[in-house]
């Protein structure tokens, strides 16, 4: 059998790193090839405090935005930037393996980056794509750049319930409303910078004869949308979880080991989830990279309130993404309830949200339905409050309350926020209404 040697390069985020880390940890588990993730600085950085599993080195390169990406930044200029680096880097690591006698056999690339799968081209180095999406979304964006744009487009209305507000698409058995699709396509997305780069990721596919494309997904969950398209070689590799909680073949295998945020929850955290009763904990956390506004905070610390039930909530360092953030700033962040919150919750600033999910003392996990959390969400067997925000949530939203039927998603009011009624309604839904005990 060859020796694979793998290069991988994903985006920078915890989203695309986590799964990309697990599929190179599962490759060189069962084949023994070697992988070599080309990441940028800022990632590095943070990621090197943890293990690196045998057989994974890290290529990192500077993309000029060693602190982070901010979103103050020109995203343009940050794109291009990542380009040029990440092209640079890998065209020199393939030029010295084959030198040294042990080249690259492929090049694993993930969404945002189509340039890759060019480059590789030119340095006659085989690539695939891993989609770290849902396939659903994959038909999705196929069909929006390949001629359903207008028909996408047309049936996009704000009234939800109105049946002919909804679309179709060949293959998938979902009727998909305008808060269904991925917020890239609306017309007032923000966003510009994405959609041309999934533009040009199905420009590049159409080139090959059926492409392989792996899918961080499985059969059983889709098994429509990855036979939608019959011109594409859908394969479903997911779910990309650590082995110690989805089968256990490699017990050892207990984090996906790149976290980029420090953890704030201790063991006294652990205990505290241990203390409380089997199915009463709520979960709250919207990923690694959205952000809410304080009104929507207030609404959530609102519901969660009125609701009574103990929450652990996931609230990240708004440092971590502005970069400048002072004494005053942090002040007027401050949620007016705090006190009341901390009488019946707990609020960190990252967690392993793995262990968190998979704690018996879990009831509900409040999520922005970013990918690896729905899945992560399936895996621990927890219901879910669907909250989406952006990009691709909106669709997973969609799998999750009505394909999965595993949760209950919110409404926003007329002015986008979800109130606190409206969060408490939801987690009536799933997780009870009776009184709560003193036990709580
Ligand atoms: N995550 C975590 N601790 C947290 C919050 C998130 O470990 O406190 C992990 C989570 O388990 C998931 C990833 O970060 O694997 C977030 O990916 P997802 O696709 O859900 O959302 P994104 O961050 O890309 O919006």
């Amino acid at each position: 059998m060859v020796q694979h040697r793998f290069l991988f390069l994903t985006y920078p985020t915890q989203g695309h790193i986590n799964p990309a880390l697990q599929l190179a940890k599962r490759l060189i588990r069962t084949t023994g090839a070697h992988v070599t993730y080309v990441i940028s600085l800022y990632a590095y950085r943070r990621i090197v405090n943890g293990s690196t599993p045998n057989g994974l080195t890290y290529a990192p390169y500077s993309d000029g935005f060693n602190d982070g990406f901010k979103f103050s930044d020109d995203v343009d200029h940050y794109m291009s930037e990542l380009r040029r680096a990440g092209s640079q880097v890998i065209t020199d690591l393939v030029a010295s393996s084959a030198k040294e006698g042990h080249p690259y056999t492929c090049l694993v690339y993930t969404i945002l980056l189509p340039w890759a799968a060019d480059l590789a081209r030119e340095l006659h180095l085989p690539s695939v794509l891993a989609w770290i999406q849902a396939a659903t979304l994959f038909d999705v964006y196929y069909y929006y750049l390949s001629g359903y744009k207008d028909l996408i487009r047309e049936s996009f209305c704000t009234d939800t319930n109105d049946p002919s507000c909804s679309i179709q698409l060949p293959g998938l058995p979902l009727d998909l409303a305008s808060r269904d699709l991925p917020s890239f396509m609306l017309a007032a997305n923000p966003y510009n910078f994405a959609l041309p780069l999934f533009e040009k990721q199905f420009e590049l596919l159409q080139r090959e004869t059926k492409p392989i494309i792996l899918v961080n997904t499985f059969d059983a969950l889709e098994p429509e949308a990855l036979k939608a398209i019959d011109k594409y070689n859908l394969i479903g590799i997911g779910p990309l979880i650590p082995s110690a909680f989805l089968d256990r073949k490699d017990p050892s295998d207990m984090s996906f080991g790149g976290d980029l945020f420090q953890k704030s929850m201790d063991s006294s955290c652990i205990e505290w989830l241990n203390s409380k009763p089997e199915g009463s904990v709520i979960y709250v956390s919207f990923g690694s990279v959205s952000a809410l506004s304080k009104d929507q905070m207030e609404e959530i610390a609102k519901g969660l309130l009125d609701y009574g039930r103990p929450f652990l909530w996931v609230i990240r360092e708004k440092e971590e993404r502005n970069g400048q953030y002072n004494e005053a700033e942090k002040e007027e962040e401050k949620l007016s309830c705090r006190e009341e919150l901390e009488d019946l919750g707990k609020m960190v600033l990252w967690c392993s949200q793995l262990e968190v999910l998979s704690n018996p003392s879990l009831g509900c996990f409040v999520t922005h339905c970013g990918w690896n959390s729905s899945m992560e969400s399936l895996v621990s067997g927890v219901p879910v409050v669907a909250f989406p925000l952006w990009t691709d949530q909106r669709t997973n939203a969609k799998l999750i309350e009505d394909t999965w039927k595993t949760g209950v998603r919110v409404a926003p009011n007329e002015e986008g926020i979800v109130v606190g009624e409206e969060l408490k309604r939801c987690l009536e839904l799933v997780m009870g209404s009776e009184e709560i005990g003193e036990e709580f």
